[in-house]
């Protein structure tokens, strides 16, 4: 039998425990522009990206088959939430495009339409779920109904007060579902946003992407940070915590969130399937064919 290293017994998920929520967490101490779990620099960790591709296209396919043959119900959501310009489109090309399509469903998460208004906001929510055996992958979430609507008291403090609760009571139920929930947390500094909405206004080819809008959000930064903490202090119980990913480094944060989807896939055991027919039997068939 090979040998353990020292690294190998410290930890077998390093970036799930070095960038969970736990009780106690203060945003304001996590440096936008650390590297927990990762002592490499961008180069090292744009090769280490690159070089778990493969082990997430793989245990993608077996949790896809295991739910094909009827092994188990498993699902995987990826919550990702952040300020703007905090790195969420990168995440979803960089991480997320590197699994196979048949097996991704994707949601990005706008202002409610007045279709959605009209219901509960987890009424979206509930029915962008992944199916048995997906990924599912949230570009925002329902916890812009405490982000944004707090900040801007889109509906009244008594009704989004009570959100809290409601979030917990609903991811719970997810859990209870067999979904392996991850929620996310891109965290930028207000000096990386100016730059890269900077860089939004400068180049004629990244235009598309700046919104006026943003820069009245921006106004409003230290709430948005009060709304985040508030998150992490009253929705980050250990059965479903909140994962805080420095971003200031675009190269970490991809590399991070990958390595925390590799993480939670590798503990749900995914065994290949066991054929449902006679191997032998068919093989013999075949040869004689
Ligand atoms: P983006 O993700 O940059 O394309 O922008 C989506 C916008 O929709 C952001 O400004 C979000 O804050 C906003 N948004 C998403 N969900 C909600 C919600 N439940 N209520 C109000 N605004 C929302
Ligand atoms: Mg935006």
């Amino acid at each position: 039998m090979a040998t353990t290293t020292k690294a190998q017994e410290a930890s077998t998920t390093p970036f799930s425990d070095a960038l969970r929520v736990t009780e106690g967490f203060v945003l304001a101490d996590r440096d936008p522009h650390s590297t927990p779990a990762f002592d490499g620099d961008k180069a090292a960790g744009q090769k280490a990206l690159a070089a778990a591709d493969e082990e997430l296209d793989d245990l993608q396919e077996r949790l896809y088959a295991r739910s094909r043959v009827g092994v188990d119900r498993q699902r995987v959501l990826l919550v990702v939430q952040g300020m703007d310009t905090s790195g969420k489109g990168g995440i979803m090309r960089h991480v997320v495009g590197a699994v196979d399509p048949q097996g991704v469903q994707l949601t990005s998460f706008k202002k409610p339409t007045e279709e959605e208004l009209a219901h509960d906001f987890l009424w979206r929510i509930r029915k962008a779920l992944p199916e048995p055996g997906m990924i599912g992958v949230f570009d925002r979430s329902h916890y812009e109904d405490v982000l944004v609507v707090r900040v801007h008291d889109l509906v009244p403090q008594e009704e989004w007060e009570q959100r809290y609760d409601v979030i917990n009571a609903f991811e719970q139920e997810l859990v209870d579902d067999d979904i392996t929930l991850i929620k996310v947390m891109m965290h930028i500094s207000p000096e990386e946003q100016k730059e890269r909405l900077q860089e939004r206004l400068d180049r004629p080819d990244k235009h598309w992407k700046f919104n006026p809008g943003d820069l009245d959000e921006r106004a409003h930064w230290d709430a948005y940070q009060e709304a985040y903490q508030a998150v992490m202090d009253r929705c980050s119980p250990p059965g479903a915590p909140w994962y805080v990913v420095p971003a200031d480094r675009k190269w970490y944060a991809r590399l991070a969130v990958q390595q925390l989807l590799l993480e939670h896939l590798r503990q749900l055991d995914l065994e290949w399937p066991e054929a449902d027919f006679d191997v032998e039997a068919e093989k013999a068939r075949l040869a004689a064919m």
